[in-house]
């Protein structure tokens, strides 16, 4: 049976890393809701400045606009033999839509909890910056790139500060995790699919623990 792996995790945990760390080992599709959010107020669509709006002060676009994004991207063909959500599900309706989603589209679903100390995320989202061309992501504090502001890779490309990771508004972004989305770890652990994991350590290891998680289910479930 093909899997639906949640990435679950306070903002700056790494979710995006490791999404991106599946997608490219393991060729899993990795569908972060805030990038697509992130792309949509991009455009020149009505919905797009209310989305903007919503992001740039670090609250949460409404649940029924989430839900059919959601439903929408992974019904595509790429999502057949399993997705990674990176960013979803964030509160108790996205969580109950998405065991619908899994029923509809027979997957198992698996949590992946990155878990990082609250003092540890702060310096992570302030510092972080990622290239506009290969989505490569540094931080100024832990892992800078070799010349400043620019990517290695790309040099000609200057890095984006995303304006969701200024202090002020990454504060409302930790309170607003830790109000919504927090206590559906309860619920995944309850059901007996949350894994943890320590989101400290380098994102090699924590790959490399993942992908032990993700063979490990796969073997119950074929028993
Ligand atoms: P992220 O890149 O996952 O930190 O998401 C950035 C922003 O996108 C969030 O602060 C929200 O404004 C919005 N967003 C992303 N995913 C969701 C979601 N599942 N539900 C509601 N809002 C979301």
């Amino acid at each position: 049976m093909s899997k639906i792996i949640v990435l679950m995790g306070a903002p700056g945990a790494g979710k995006g890393t490791q999404a991106r760390l599946l997608h490219e080992r393991l060729g899993l599709p990795q569908i972060s809701t805030g990038d697509i959010f992130r792309a949509l107020a991009q455009t020149k669509t009505p919905l797009a400045e209310e989305v903007r709006a919503i992001q740039q002060a670090g609250r949460l676009i409404p649940d029924e606009v989430v839900i059919r994004v959601v439903e929408d991207r992974t019904s595509q063909d790429d999502c057949r033999n399993g997705y990674v959500l990176d960013g979803y599900p964030r509160t108790a309706a996205q969580a109950e839509m998405l065991e619908a989603l899994a029923g509809r589209q027979h997957k198992k679903l698996s949590a992946i909890l990155i878990d990082v100390p609250q003092e540890l995320l702060e310096k992570r989202m302030t510092g972080r910056r990622s290239c506009p061309i290969c989505g490569e992501i540094y931080n100024v504090y832990f892992r800078p790139p070799k010349f400043d502001n620019r990517c290695d890779l790309h040099p000609d490309a200057e890095l984006i500060h995303r304006a969701d990771d200024t202090a002020e508004k990454v504060r409302v972004r930790l309170e607003t995790y830790n109000r919504e989305t927090a206590p559906l770890l309860e619920y995944y652990e309850r059901t007996g699919r949350l894994h943890r994991v320590d989101g400290t350590l380098s994102p090699d290891v924590i790959h490399a623990t993942i992908e032990n998680i993700l063979s490990k289910t796969a073997a119950t479930v074929q028993q």
